[in-house]
């Protein structure tokens, strides 16, 4: 019973830690027939597909449907347009950065077969995204037609719950709940499946590495480094060009993030931080609260420009694994489904591994390439998800700005030097 406690009170990320290096032991000691533990990682990975299309629906909806709608306005629908903007600048940084270093290049996985490819064209593609048949498109496991139905969903609820009519408001505010609800249920869900993940993890690793040998090192270093760079971009130039057209101190910006900072990096969840990345756009930043309490749950919701950077590299990273070469309308469509997985991901760890299988079957990369991140994901999510929380509380400020939503008496403003 003891021994049972402790195993359950002991971090995730450290047993998924563990699993993986075990992994690596396990695959160079036993070699190729370690094929034999497949099935338990393979068990895994049915879990995580599992929980993708409910998980992203009735959190979306849910995400969307806390809004309230008064308070979009101008500044909001500023933010709104800024996100999408910074997201696809996003994951333009990940995408060159992959081109240019080809973190997969000369590793192979035996046997790899690609995804089955969808795409005719970018302009075919972007239309199939609006589902004719939303039911239809969540039994086939179409992610982005679910994720735009899903907003579409939760913001005609959000108008709703401020009806008028006290029957309307009623019913609204009922289904809300019941969507409040299942989204905590989703993510007891997620943390049961992250409790196979040391195990699934174990198993996979250790196929790959029996199968490859120690081939697979130097690939990770060049993600987790390109990762690295591709953030340090975003946030030390997309994001400190937005404070300064904004006429805001970077300087003291980010001494007023810190905090929130900090929090995602640890955490690997921009929902779990969200209070303290609220408590600095008010305390430290002195944002009208009319502007943030609107922006930053959104933000957490739909604005992830890590993981936009990280679907974009990924999808790189698995195109050099089956030496595929993708065109011009490709690499398009490949930016349109990475910033809108970006969007589909639950602001919780690991979420962003998940969505992988959006962006990964728009252009048909083999998703055996998951399974393999699993393994590095705890070091992937750090980073990209300070850089969304970043990302949120940068575009708030800037548009603070603008709109002269900001009291310059308060917090790092009043600061002396
Ligand atoms: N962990 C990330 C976040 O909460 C989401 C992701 O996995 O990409 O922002």
């Amino acid at each position: 019973m003891g021994f049972w406690r402790s195993y359950l009170q002991f971090p995730v990320i450290y047993k998924i830690a563990i699993g993986f290096v075990l992994g690596i032991v396990a695959g160079l000691l036993v070699g190729p027939p370690i094929v034999a533990i497949k099935p338990l990682g393979d068990l895994f990975i049915r879990f995580l597909k599992m929980i993708v299309i409910p998980l992203v629906f009735i959190t979306l909806v849910q995400g969307a449907a806390s809004i309230d709608p008064k308070k979009l306005g101008l500044a909001g629908t500023l933010v709104i347009i800024i996100y999408i903007i910074t997201s696809f600048i996003a994951v333009s940084i990940g995408l060159a950065i992959g081109l240019a270093t080809h973190p997969g290049k000369g590793f192979t996985l035996p046997g790899v077969k690609p995804s089955t490819p969808k795409p005719v064209s970018f302009v075919q593609t972007a239309l199939s995204w609006i589902p004719t048949n939303p039911i239809g498109a969540m039994a086939k496991f179409q992610v982005i037609p679910t994720i735009i139905f899903a907003l579409l969903f939760g913001l005609a609820l959000a108008f709703l719950r401020v009806s008028e009519d006290p029957r309307v408001k009623e019913a609204a505010e009922v289904t809300y709940k019941v969507f409040d609800a299942s989204a905590e249920i989703m993510y007891k869900i997620v943390k049961f499946v992250l409790e196979i993940a040391p195990y699934g993890v174990f198993a996979l690793i250790a196929v790959v590495i029996g199968k490859t040998g120690y081939s697979i090192f130097i690939p990770y270093l060049k993600l987790i480094g390109d990762e690295a760079l591709a953030i340090t971009i975003q946030i030390g130039v997309v994001y400190t060009t937005i404070l300064l057209i904004a006429r805001i101190n970077p300087i003291k910006f980010f001494k007023a993030a810190t905090e929130p900072m900090f929090t995602a990096f640890v955490t690997r969840s921009s929902s779990g931080t969200l209070p303290v990345t609220m408590r600095a756009a008010d305390e430290k930043l002195g944002i009208d609260r009319g502007l943030y309490s609107f922006t930053l749950p959104l933000g957490a919701t739909i604005n992830m420009d890590g993981t936009a950077i990280y679907q974009g590299l990924v999808a790189i990273f698995a195109a050099d694994i089956i030496g595929k070469h993708l065109t011009a309308s490709q690499l398009a469509t490949l930016a349109t489904a990475a910033v809108m997985a970006s969007v589909g991901t639950a602001g919780v760890p690991s979420a962003g591994l998940i969505m992988l299988t959006v962006t990964l079957t728009s252009v048909g990369l083999p998703l055996a390439v998951i399974p393999l991140i699993a393994g590095i994901d705890v070091i992937l999510d750090m980073m990209r998800t300070m850089n969304n929380v970043t990302g949120d509380l940068a575009v708030t400020t800037a548009t603070a700005k603008a709109f002269k939503l900001i009291d310059f008496s308060r917090g790092v403003w009043a600061e002396k030097k």
